[in-house]
């Protein structure tokens, strides 16, 4: 089976510490990232594609050609004259990471405000993939325009992919990030939350909760990750099946897990809709990105782990 998978969501400007005060460029982002490790899985024959706004600046087009250089499409990416991609710095101490981040006007904001070429890029794809991420940046207007072509296409019967993503500092009203992260849940048919963020922010207390509240909403399928701890999987009306996570020998940078996780799954299921090998191949992947620095790690350091 071939078939077109779309990302939606903003991928960043990374800037990260080289050598003393040096810093080295990078792009990055968690839908982004995900449409990564779902081009690097799927076969040639699958489209990847990302939906962003960027400027019409020189690094948004830096960004775009880095976009490309990795195989996934940049055609549904709106250029918009006055605004440039948000921007985040990596802070290293003692080995502990910190951010901090300029993303408050970025073009990203503005992903959802041509509603005819949203709907296009969403019915030109089988596949579609974002994230609390993606949500906690659009205006509530912006956030009703992307979600009800979701709800269409989810009712359409497409894979709709949520990753709740929870990240309160990017939400100023606790209330209305658990009622927007709800309402994406139920434009979906797919839910990866991850269960620390669910149990922090709606007070799940265990993974059954968890796979309640968004059965609860309407989401047929759920995998809930839960790090070193593996994944449950609650598909259509089978049981819930355990999946544990793979041994990482080193942990040496767990950026992007989660994405990467949710990348290969998706590589796997939507070509033989199989959960549960799909998942397996994710936890091998995600434990081979965390044994690897960056968010982006090439597919030759990942080769042992398929
Ligand atoms: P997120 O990064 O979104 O918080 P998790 O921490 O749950 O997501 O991790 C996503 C996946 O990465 C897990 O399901 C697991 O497969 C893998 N993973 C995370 N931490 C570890 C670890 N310490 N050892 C092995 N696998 C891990």
């Amino acid at each position: 089976m071939t078939g077109r998978l779309l990302s939606i969501g903003e991928c960043m400007v990374e800037l990260m510490q080289a050598e003393g005060d040096l810093l080295r460029k990078g792009y990055a982002g968690d839908t982004f990232n995900t449409a990564y490790y779902a081009r690097l899985f799927l076969p040639q024959d699958w489209s990847v594609d990302y939906l962003t706004a960027v400027g019409t600046d020189t690094v948004s087009g830096e960004m775009l050609a880095f976009i490309e250089k990795t195989g996934v499409g940049t055609s549904h990416i709106r250029r918009v004259e006055g605004r440039t991609p948000g921007l985040y710095m990596i802070h290293l101490k003692d080995g502990e990471r910190s951010f901090s981040y300029w993303r408050s006007v970025s073009a990203a904001k503005t992903l959802a405000d041509d509603a005819d070429h949203l709907r296009a890029a969403i019915e030109a794809s089988d596949i579609l993939v974002f994230s609390g991420i993606t949500l906690a940046i659009l205006a509530p207007t912006a956030v009703e325009t992307l979600l009800s072509e979701l709800r269409r296409a989810k009712a359409e019967g497409k894979l709709v992919v949520f990753d709740p993503n929870i990240r309160p500092r990017l939400w100023d009203d606790k209330q209305y990030m658990l009622e927007t992260i709800s309402a994406g849940a139920r434009a979906s048919s797919l839910v990866m939350p991850s269960f620390d963020d669910e149990a922090a922010h709606f007070g799940d207390t265990d993974i059954a909760a968890t796979i309640a509240r968004y059965r609860g909403l309407g989401v047929d399928n759920i995998v809930v990750k839960d790090g070193p701890n593996g994944v449950t999987l609650s598909f259509g009306s089978n049981e819930p099946q355990f999946v544990p996570a793979a041994k990482v020998t080193k942990i040496v940078d767990t950026t992007s897990a989660g994405d990467s996780f949710n990348g290969a799954f998706l590589a796997r299921y939507g070509v033989d809709g199989n959960p549960v090998a799909a998942a397996q191949f994710a936890a091998r992947i995600a434990a081979g990105v965390i044994g690897h620095h960056g968010a982006l790690v090439s597919k030759d350091k990942l080769q042992a782990a398929f």
